[in-house]
């Protein structure tokens, strides 16, 4: 499914854009798929083997970036889609690098901590061969930690002989991490938003599906610019309250309750309710596969911010554009993450480190430039955001694999 809907963006995005036959040829297969497996001694004395996965899609514009992810769901197909994604992403958000991702099929929340250790370890020493700083640089993804970002970064440079942060981000700060990496989705997200209302005109009422790193982060950005957040949603349901939620206290029920839905005096809802409800800006910060053709038409939100990736599929892209509602697609609206933790790779090379300003600086011009850049393409091909990003990543992937290989 991730794959397909991948290949069926790109499809519709390459009818926008003259690729050179290069480019055609070399984004149609991973540049390296690596499968491994990795043994692991576990605390009673049995050795469990674990299959582990890195893919390096295309290192047209640098070396390869993307996260690991821990799941028993993970296959190979599902992380070449995803690094495929990364290509188009890094691309979007104009930082030199390809698209990578990798893996582990493992439920982690089975592990105690000294094997899930043992594990990742495991899986750098395996995938020592494939990573590196200037080839490619994993990070965290859905499952994975900066606590296993420090183990692995650790197992890298005791292979090399040489302390070597550089070779992976989402680090802890002690270990070479960056200022402002633990909201830089969200902030992103902001910056997406901020600029949108500019060119369409919306109200302020605001809907976060998923609260959670990226779309809690999102919430009280939002609400700190004067957004009135009237619902918010969790795995175990959601929460309506037409005069706003205030941010503090909202945070303080989901930390006692471990839930949204326990706000004093809001209605409790469904996570498919709130995908209804009549709000000018609708946040997707939970999972894939959301807005589909069948719940799409309920949707009635001016605008949607794809903060989690894929929760609209392209079906349902095709009705928002069709309905005038304007999306901020995931390539773009999340890519604040990646951006900084490119920015964590730039401190390490350099071993000079930022202030938290002087990183949500950078960030800023980054977003307001490229959403601002997407948007143009928007208007100028009358084509939805999604395959205005797309256009604008396959051109800049094309101009480096032209100048790398034309005759
Ligand atoms: P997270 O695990 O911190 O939060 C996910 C949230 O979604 C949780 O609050 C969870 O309760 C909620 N949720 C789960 N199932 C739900 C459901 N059925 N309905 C409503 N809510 C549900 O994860 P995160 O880091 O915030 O990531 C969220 C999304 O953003 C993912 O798609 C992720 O890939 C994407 N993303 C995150 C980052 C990042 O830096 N955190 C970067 C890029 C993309």
């Amino acid at each position: 499914m991730v794959f397909e809907n991948a290949e069926k963006q790109l499809d519709k995005a390459k009818k926008h854009i003259k690729l050179a036959q290069e480019t055609e040829e070399t984004l149609k297969l991973p540049k390296e798929s690596f499968a491994f497996s990795i043994p692991v001694r576990m605390d009673n004395g049995h050795l469990n083997v674990y299959q582990g996965f890195r893919v390096r899609y295309n290192d047209a514009r640098g070396p390869t970036k993307g996260g690991i992810r821990y799941h028993p769901g993970v296959t190979l197909d599902e992380v070449t889609a995803l690094a495929f994604w990364m290509t188009i992403k890094c691309a979007v958000i104009d930082i030199p690098y390809g698209g990578g991702k990798g893996g582990i099929i493992v439920d982690p929340h089975k592990l105690s901590k000294a094997e899930l250790e043992r594990l990742s370890r495991g899986w750098m020493r395996a995938a020592s061969r494939i990573v590196g700083p200037q080839r490619d640089i994993p990070a965290p993804d859905v499952y994975t930690t900066p606590q296993i970002m420090a183990w692995m970064m650790d197992e890298y440079s005791t292979i090399v002989g040489q302390y070597s942060p550089a070779v992976i981000t989402g680090k802890p700060l002690s270990v070479g991490g960056s200022l402002g990496r633990g909201y830089s989705t969200a902030l992103g997200g902001y910056f997406s938003v901020r600029e949108a209302v500019k060119k369409v005109h919306v109200g302020k009422k605001v809907a976060v599906q998923g609260f959670g790193n990226a779309g809690a982060h999102m919430a009280r950005l939002m609400a700190q610019d004067g957004f009135t957040i009237v619902a918010v949603s969790d795995s175990k349901g959601g929460a309506h309250l037409d005069s706003g939620f205030d941010f503090k206290k909202l945070e303080d029920v989901k930390a006692k309750d471990g839930r949204v839905d326990a706000y004093p005096g809001s209605k409790k809802i469904t996570n498919e309710q709130l995908l209804e409800l009549d709000v000018d800006i609708l946040v997707l910060a939970a999972l894939e596969n959301t807005v589909t053709k069948d719940n799409v038409s309920k949707v009635k939100a001016k605008m949607i911010v794809e903060l989690a990736n894929g929760p609209v599929t392209p079906e349902a892209d095709d009705v928002f554009h069709k309905n005038g509602q304007f999306l901020i697609p995931d390539v773009l609206a999340n890519s604040g993450g990646v951006c900084v933790s490119y920015f964590e790779w730039v401190q390490n090379l350099y071993g000079h480190y930022w202030t938290e300003n002087n990183v949500n600086e950078k960030l800023e011009q980054k977003m307001v430039k490229e959403f601002n850049a997407t948007f143009e393409i928007h208007k100028s091909k009358s084509v939805d955001m999604r395959t205005a990003a797309y256009v604008l990543a396959l051109g800049r992937i094309d101009d480096s694999t032209k100048d790398k290989m034309k005759l």
